[in-house]
């Protein structure tokens, strides 16, 4: 059994200055907290905590990790609290138990590939320092050791998530050794009876592999004494998991798989390891494709290595591995051990490129003083533009940061989308813009109802919820459009004698859609809700005979001639998703202007009329009628409005006035000028006004005139003032 003493020793030999007695408080409270419990072999406890402790050592990280190792059970399993750690141990080492506390809470469940990469990452993104993934690594390490005394469905259980969250991880981050145990650990768990037989099937020929290896590396060595390299030559059975993958993949029998054996040399530079490469390669023939030069090309997870298959003694393949001291170490303790070599202190290029996959995750400093403050310095989001969340189902979905419960609803399914009324996160109500975190458990309430909200564009992060929401409001202002057209069929139709629903059932308006370049009926029956074409145009070709007789009886032609030529001049101005080239019209109740918040009415034959969203009129208006618009204004087109001034009627007074106006830009194309009788005057001007700011500078400027009581917008008015 693993005693303090032990830890103590260990830390001190890689770190002589280690805090010991901040290590020992730790040990002491741990062994109190946890006093009185025992794990499931019946063994107190603590054996546990310093066992993780022990780990962590052998990964050589410093006082504070090694101090969460003795700690980490303490916030989940006993009374403490964050506090007491906090106050007891600092900052650092609460932070680092409790972010290993949230990453055991973490509830698993994985069924496909996709999923274990999206907890993987989940994991990552949890963890703002990158030892609380260490000391969670060794916590599972150590628990996988001792996995045979739970039941048989928590061994698979764990087995599972270890093979497929946590070694992946530990290869990720390089740390070679601690992914090849829990792999193996993991296996016997996961595939019993094929982990038996291979591992009797190895051990029957362990006699035989082991003189082989011996045989092996003695040719290797001679060769490269011979050559003044000095190297070390190591060779083992390769690891059961990974003979099980190579069956697996190839589909072959345990005696049909090739190089079960591989061997390891380190030497003492890249250089050397090129020239142990050439060695190999003249000792025995490669197998073409299977040189992978890791060095020049380094693997994600910074692994450097030469590897190479030949053809060896006996004709059997062997893998050989070639590598440096130093590439070593990291390949076996991955990042923990890099600054080993880095006794003088800062990162050099090479180094950057080594850690590149850190590099990706963590927007690091070039210029770290010594190799404690590495670990430190790694405290940074390690994927800071993501977020990771939990469905009800359990699965993780990943979404852009800022991300809120209308993507997530969107992301499971469009009509979950469109009806989501409200949110829950971690079963609380949030709003619907609220900003997910990782970790969030998310659920979406839906109402039948329910339809989107063009708000919510303004807060919804992904572009899939951003489409799905215009395309549902474009659906529906053209539904609109159709029963409008529809509608006006029927009526006009009818006036010329004619039904509208028999044309329709023959499929007439399919082809006479043909004829006006529109792709079909429904469309057709659009362009006529919006005014882009009369009902009697679609008479007209209908039935021409009808058009002809009743000639007289079109006076809405010189009507729509007025419209167009009006709409014309104000196309362009004014934007009204899923409508091109609208027939538009300003109202007269309102007159509103660029800045105004407006809506759109689908007027009867006359396309659409923008009004002031809050105009009477427009208010009192059958909402069915109420289509969305905006405005889309580019360069210097005017409107022109109306301003009423109340003020004392005295002489000069307009001439201060419209130069007021005029010096602010704005042409005045009418003006009247009314004395009320009692010493006032009422002065009307007809200005063109750009937008709504533009009018509010001029009427706080005509306000400003002394003499001027009352300045005003008029919002209702039709034709020119003035004589
Ligand atoms: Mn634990």
């Amino acid at each position: 059994m693993l005693r303090f003493n032990d830890i103590a020793d260990q830390i001190e030999s890689y770190n002589p200055s280690a805090d010991l007695d901040l290590l020992e408080k730790a040990y002491v409270f741990s062994a109190k907290v946890h006093q009185g419990q025992v794990r499931r072999s019946g063994e107190p406890y603590l054996i546990h905590p310093l066992e993780v402790a022990g780990i962590l050592t052998k990964m050589k990280l410093d006082v504070a990790a090694v101090a969460t190792g003795l700690l980490h059970d303490t916030i989940e399993d006993t009374l403490t609290t964050f506090e007491e750690i906090k106050e007891h141990f600092g900052d650092e080492i609460a932070h680092l138990v409790d972010g290993v506390t949230k990453i055991s809470q973490i509830n698993f469940q994985t069924r496909e590939e996709q999923q274990a990469e999206n907890f993987r990452k989940m994991v990552l993104a949890m963890v703002k320092d990158i030892k609380v993934i260490l000391i969670k690594l060794a916590d599972r390490l150590h628990n996988m050791r001792t996995l045979h005394y739970l039941d048989s469905q928590k061994q698979r259980e764990i087995a599972q998530e270890t093979i497929e969250i946590f070694a992946p991880i530990a290869n990720r981050l390089g740390i070679d050794w601690i992914k090849t145990e829990l792999e193996e650990l993991a296996f016997r768990y996961l595939e019993p009876q094929a982990c038996r037989e291979l591992s009797k099937k190895v051990a029957k020929t362990k006699k035989e592999r082991e003189r082989y290896v011996d045989e092996v590396k003695g040719i290797i060595t001679k060769k490269l004494d011979e050559l003044g390299i000095r190297g070390e030559v190591t060779g083992r059975v390769k690891q059961l998991f990974s003979i099980y993958k190579k069956m697996k993949r190839q589909g072959v029998e345990f005696h049909d798989v090739y190089d079960i054996t591989a061997f390891r040399i380190i030497v003492g530079s890249i250089k050397e390891c090129y020239e142990a490469l050439g060695i190999i390669h003249s000792l025995w023939p490669p197998v073409p494709g299977k040189f992978d030069d890791y060095i020049a090309l380094p693997k994600g997870n910074m692994y450097q290595s030469l590897h190479t298959t030949v053809i060896g003694p006996y004709g059997e393949r062997i893998e050989i591995q070639i590598r440096t001291w130093e590439i070593h170490m990291i390949a076996e303790e991955g990042i923990a051990a890099h600054w080993k070599y880095k006794e003088s202190g800062k990162f050099d290029e090479k180094d950057a490129k080594r850690f590149s996959w850190l590099r990706q995750l963590l927007e690091w400093q070039m210029d770290l003083e010594d190799s404690q403050e590495f670990l430190q310095t790694v405290k940074v989001d390690l994927f800071p533009t993501e977020v990771y969340v939990f469905t009800p189902n359990g699965e993780v979905k990943e979404f852009p940061k800022g991300a809120t419960p209308v993507d997530f609803a969107y992301s499971i399914h469009t009509d979950v989308g469109h009806q989501c009324v409200r949110a829950k996160v971690n079963s609380r109500l949030v709003p619907l813009n609220y900003q997910l975190k990782n970790g969030d458990a998310v659920e979406i309430i839906t109402s039948a109802k329910h339809h989107p909200s063009r708000d919510w564009l303004k807060f919804v992060k992904t572009p899939r919820a951003k489409t799905k929401i215009l395309q549902w409001i474009k659906g529906q202002q053209r539904e609109k459009s159709i029963s409008l057209g529809r509608d006006l069929c029927e009526r006009d139709f009818k006036k010329f004698g004619l039904k509208y629903s028999k044309y329709w059932k023959a499929g007439d308006f399919e082809k006479t859609a043909q004829e006006f370049s529109l792709t079909n009926g429904e469309e057709l029956l659009a362009s006529i809700g919006y005014g882009k074409i009369t009902t009697q145009q679609v008479i007209g070709r209908l039935a021409p005979e009808k058009i002809r007789i009743d000639d007289k009886k079109t006076a809405e032609g010189g009507l729509e001639k007025v419209i167009k030529r009006i709409s014309s001049r104000q196309k362009g101005l004014v934007k009204i998703d899923g409508i091109d080239d609208v027939l538009m019209s300003f109202a007269g109740c309102c007159n509103p202007l660029p800045g105004d918040k407006i809506v759109g009415f689908i007027t009867r034959g006359r396309g659409v009329t923008i009004h002031t969203a809050d105009c009477l009129n427009a208010l009192a208006a059958d909402p069915r009628r109420r289509i969305e618009a905006q405005w889309a204004l580019d360069g210097d087109t005017t409107f022109p409005t109306r301003i009423r001034i109340y003020s004392a009627d005295k002489k000069g007074m307009l001439a201060t006035m419209s130069s007021s106006i005029s010096g602010n830009g704005v042409n005045i194309i009418g003006a009247q000028i009314r004395t009320t009788g009692d010493g006032n005057a009422e002065s009307t001007f007809d200005i063109e006004i750009g937008n709504l700011k533009q009018l509010k500078k001029i009427l706080h400027a005509l306000q400003n005139i002394d003499g001027v009581m009352k300045v005003e917008r008029i919002r209702e008015w039709q034709g020119p003032v003035g004589p």
